[in-house]
């Protein structure tokens, strides 16, 4: 799945030049970041919640451990992580771990970001930090994280190949890596129920919410493209990552994919 700049890559079911698509996904997110997340909860029916419910189960963030989450949107991911470590704390599991858990959103959108201060409002929590970058480039030191998780973000970028060695980089050794995204439903069936929502539902619900169709056709779109869970596993190992195995959602409608860098 490497593409250079003079590629052609995919931005939905069109071909575009590879160089384009950052632009274009970054069109995408400027235009719907005021109805995100009012947008997930209507198309998802709020199952999005569950999914991501059990993503910050399996991450199991303990205190004092730092996360980078990329593409992380509002930030629903990272103040999860920074809210289970604290119950943990809490608790009285991990009491001898005293340094600060931080998280780290990394976004290519500042509207995006943006949209998660404003959600915040007054409560910002000071080891939550946002930062403007690429997940093909990203801005922090080698081995800087106990954690890395890209919640419907990996579908989005260019070079999947790049964004998944950035992820191997800034890990820690032993560090945990996840990836939540939409994928192939595992029954003919689901299948079918599937596509009829997506390819109707959807689109409409783009439109007559976040006043923008082609945003959501794109989405649409883009899930169709994006690798097969066994496949995509094939890709997280190849960039070098161990103990690389998934979760379906929803009958593989979502999955998450989770390994470690050793
Ligand atoms: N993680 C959040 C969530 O689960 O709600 C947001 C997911 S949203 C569907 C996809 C996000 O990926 C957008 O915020 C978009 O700006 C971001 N994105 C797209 N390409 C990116 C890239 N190359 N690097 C970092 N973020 C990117």
């Amino acid at each position: 799945m490497k593409e250079n700049q003079d590629a052609e890559t995919s931005f939905g079911f069109r071909k575009v030049p590879a160089a384009e698509k950052a632009g274009l996904v970054r069109g995408v997110f400027d235009s719907v970041a005021g109805r995100y997340d009012v947008m997930n909860d209507l198309m998802s029916g709020g199952v999005h919640r569950i999914w991501k419910s059990t993503m910050l189960d399996r991450m199991a963030s303990q205190p004092g451990e730092r996360l980078i989450d990329v593409a992380g949107g509002t930030g629903d991911i990272a103040r999860g992580f920074l809210k289970r470590a604290d119950e943990r704390r809490r608790a009285g599991i991990d009491e001898g771990a005293h340094a600060a858990t931080r998280a780290s959103i990394c976004d290519i959108n500042a509207e995006m970001l943006y949209a998660g201060i404003e959600a915040d409002g007054a409560d910002v929590d000071p080891r939550l930090s946002r930062v403007c970058g690429d997940g093909e480039k990203l801005p922090f030191a080698d081995a800087s994280a106990d954690a890395y998780s890209i919640a419907f973000g990996i579908r989005n970028v260019t070079d999947i190949d790049a964004a998944l060695r950035e992820a191997r980089r800034v890990l820690r050794p032993g560090g945990r890596f996840f990836c939540l995204e939409f994928s192939h439903p595992i029954t003919e069936t689901l299948q079918k129920m599937y596509d009829a929502y997506s390819f109707n539902v959807i689109p409409w619900l783009g439109e007559h919410v976040a006043d923008d169709r082609d945003a959501y056709q794109y989405l649409v779109e883009s899930i169709r493209k994006f690798p097969a869970q066994d496949a995509f596993a094939a890709q997280i190992k190849a960039a070098g990552f161990a103990r690389v195995r998934f979760e379906n959602f929803t009958g593989g409608v979502a999955a998450l994919h989770m390994a470690a860098r050793l």
